[in-house]
């Protein structure tokens, strides 16, 4: 049995994830640090339920399985980081729960065909070292709208209350295209003010503006040239109240082309 999670309801947050190489980073660095200490100040979740930007399909998807495989969904990157697994157990019974709980469409089953991807668990590694949580993944519909994704995210919310934390794992500025492979590269001006408007609509819970107007500017569009990274942002405020504050948990352009902005709600 999931447990009735009371007051407070268990927070939510969407992570940066940035390179699949920043699994590597040891405990030292500030990302790492910012991950960790978040973790430590949240109370024990029940299951964790990650939004991956790496993890698209027609029709939304969960994970059912009982031991989800690590996937290394990347090519061109070294050995060590191939080796790397994330063993944590997975949660059927939060799976069946996810589809009771959504009645606008049918949440299918995966059955063991993806499993945790980088997205995943580049950021658990940090968060939860040591694996013991069960996590599992929704994927992310190809044909909904940025406003689709978002109220599916509202049928969500009530997994707070049973302890489950929701993870969005992408990156508000993500743009290949135009990426330096030194990570403290000067960003582009760009993706400074795409940033920057992304963090003032944010902090004023401006969550239409954040759902529609995102392509609105030439920064926006230049930040977000496809939507799969941004959209796991969108499951975070959808699946919380806008009188919920954010707090901002990590600040860091990274290889000019890519913002690790993440945070919490609430904020408080
Ligand atoms: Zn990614």
């Amino acid at each position: 049995m999931l447990p009735t999670f009371k007051n407070p309801l268990m927070p939510a947050a969407f992570i940066g994830h940035g390179s699949p190489m920043n699994a590597l980073l040891p405990h030292s660095d500030p990302y790492v640090q910012a991950l960790t200490q978040l973790s430590a100040n949240l109370p024990l979740p029940s299951a964790i339920l990650v939004i991956s930007a790496h993890w698209q399909t027609e029709g939304t998807f969960v994970l059912n399985s009982l031991t989800p495989k690590t996937i290394h969904d990347f090519y061109g990157f070294p050995e060590e980081l191939h080796k790397v697994l994330y063993p944590a157990p997975g949660s059927p019974e939060c799976a069946l729960k996810i589809n009771s709980l959504v009645n606008t469409e049918k949440i299918q089953f995966d059955n063991g065909k993806w499993g945790l991807d980088h997205g995943s668990w580049s950021i658990l590694k940090h968060l939860y070292p040591q694996a013991e949580i069960p996590v599992l993944q929704l994927s992310l519909d190809t044909r909904k709208t940025p406003n689709e994704h978002y109220a599916l995210a509202a049928q969500l919310k009530e997994l707070r209350k049973m302890g489950v934390l929701i993870l969005g794992s992408g990156n508000i500025v993500h743009n290949l295209r135009k990426i330096s492979f030194t990570r403290n590269a000067q960003a582009f001006d760009w993706a400074f003010e795409f940033d920057l408007w992304t963090k003032t609509a944010l902090e004023n819970r401006d969550d239409r503006a954040l759902t529609e107007d995102f392509h609105s500017s030439e920064a926006g569009r230049l930040s977000v040239p496809t939507l799969e990274h941004y959209l796991p942002l969108l499951y975070v405020l959808g699946a919380s109240d806008e009188n919920e504050s954010v707090r901002f948990i990590y600040e860091e352009l990274q290889n000019a082309s890519i913002s690790m902005r993440s945070f919490v709600v609430p904020g408080t």
